[in-house]
């Protein structure tokens, strides 16, 4: 058997250098840690590397998906078609809003949303596709704005796994109606918790806006230090979704360093789907077919169970105990017991998206990973397939 590593290899580490520290003590010291003029320089910094006209800082991913669907007037009696293979944050933001989530197959080689599926589940009550960028590669996206430009459908992106990912050489965020990113520490560059939405919809922005702190315009920023008048006027019931100044901090100096993560991540992974060419009984997800910058968030590979004799969990707990750390992303929401009993969906639902949730793991990948890193996981990987093979 091959020699077990020595130290624990996560499946994910921030990567954050001394500008961050520097960045979060300075705004410690000034006399200003919520929302304020930090959060206005991050947005900058995201407006200009996406190319889009506004970028709203929110509390999580999360937070913004939830806004970006109210912010579009989306809510009860309404339906928004999304993928089966997500995050639960992506269907419930939908189901918050009082709206119905549509759930359609993935593809099977890549898991991301299949767009052959989504016209057939479009109905009068439809008012959105909400495509996610799986692992960071993107989606289909003229084949999904095609059908929502047909169908008066808005595109709004969950793209918590493809900040600095592009659609044929168009950054993703500057593609669908509105596009959502998260800031969460295994993503591509951390706040610690936070989210953004990109769109180019200046009266949609306003509306996020408006509704990312209690329904008021003017932020307590702007009342105490821009002159502003310490009235205000309550114009919805907002909620308190704002990012701090102490996480803008830190996303200031991260957003500067988002190429050198992916460019550093690419490799990576180059690097494992080299290894995982030569390797029985496991394959990585497929590539596209179309032009992308793939953001590399997560390694993940589908597991030809068949061939081995334990399963996936147990293939898991192995890999723990050689010092490895692994993920599901995700057990496939039609599998889950609240969307089984609010919505109906069955396990036989969609096969791929049933298939995959059984088989896939993701393997570690983040910036401060070495190549030894990656053939050591590789190797590993190897040596339990070996192990287990059936007779
Ligand atoms: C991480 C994630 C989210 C939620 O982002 P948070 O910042 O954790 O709220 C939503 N959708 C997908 C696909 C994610 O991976």
């Amino acid at each position: 058997m091959r020699a077990i590593r020595k130290d624990f290899l996560p499946l994910s580490r921030p990567s954050l250098g001394e500008e961050e520290i520097q960045e979060v003590v300075d705004t410690l010291r000034s006399g200003w840690i919520t929302t304020g003029p930090k959060v206005a320089w991050f947005e900058q910094r995201l407006r200009d590397y996406l190319q889009v006209p506004e970028a709203i800082a929110v509390s999580s991913g999360t937070a913004a998906l939830h806004l970006a669907l109210l912010g579009a007037g989306i809510g009860a009696g309404d339906e928004v078609i999304t993928t089966s293979m997500t995050f639960a944050a992506t269907a419930n933001a939908i189901v918050l809003t009082g709206a119905r989530p549509v759930l359609v197959d993935c593809e099977a080689g890549t898991l991301n949303l299949d767009a052959g599926a989504v016209e057939s589940r479009v109905t009068e009550k439809t008012r959105a596709i909400l495509p996610v960028h799986f692992a960071g590669q993107p989606c289909a996206m003229n084949e999904i704005l095609d059908i929502a430009r047909r169908r008066h459908l808005l595109v709004i992106e969950d793209a918590a796994h493809a900040l600095g990912a592009a659609y044929r050489g168009t950054k993703i965020g500057a593609v669908g109606d509105a596009t959502m990113f998260s800031f969460h520490p295994i993503k591509s560059i951390t706040t610690g918790e936070g989210g953004l939405v990109a769109t180019r919809d200046a009266e949609w922005a306003d509306r996020m806006r408006l509704l990312r702190f209690h329904g008021i315009r003017t932020s307590a920023w702007e009342r105490q230090a821009g002159g502003k008048s310490p009235l205000y006027a309550v114009e919805a019931p907002g909620f308190k979704y704002t990012m701090m100044d102490i996480q803008a901090a830190i996303g200031i100096h991260q957003a500067a360093r988002l190429d050198g993560f992916i460019e550093r991540r690419t490799l990576l992974a180059e690097r494992y789907r080299e290894k995982f060419s030569q390797i029985e009984g496991v394959r990585p997800l497929a590539p596209v077919a179309y032009p992308v910058r793939h953001a590399w968030h997560l390694f993940v590979v589908e597991l030809e169970l068949e061939k081995l004799d334990i399963d996936r969990g147990e293939f898991l707990d192995i890999l723990k105990q050689r010092n490895i750390g692994a993920g599901v992303h995700f057990p496939a929401l039609h599998l889950q017991p609240y969307y089984q009993k609010a919505f109906g969906y069955r396990a036989a639902d969609f096969p791929n998206a049933g298939r995959a949730s059984g088989r896939i793991l993701s393997l570690p990948l983040f910036p401060a990973m070495s190549e030894e890193d990656v053939d050591d996981v590789a190797g590993t990987v190897e040596g339990i397939l070996q192990e287990h093979r059936k007779p």
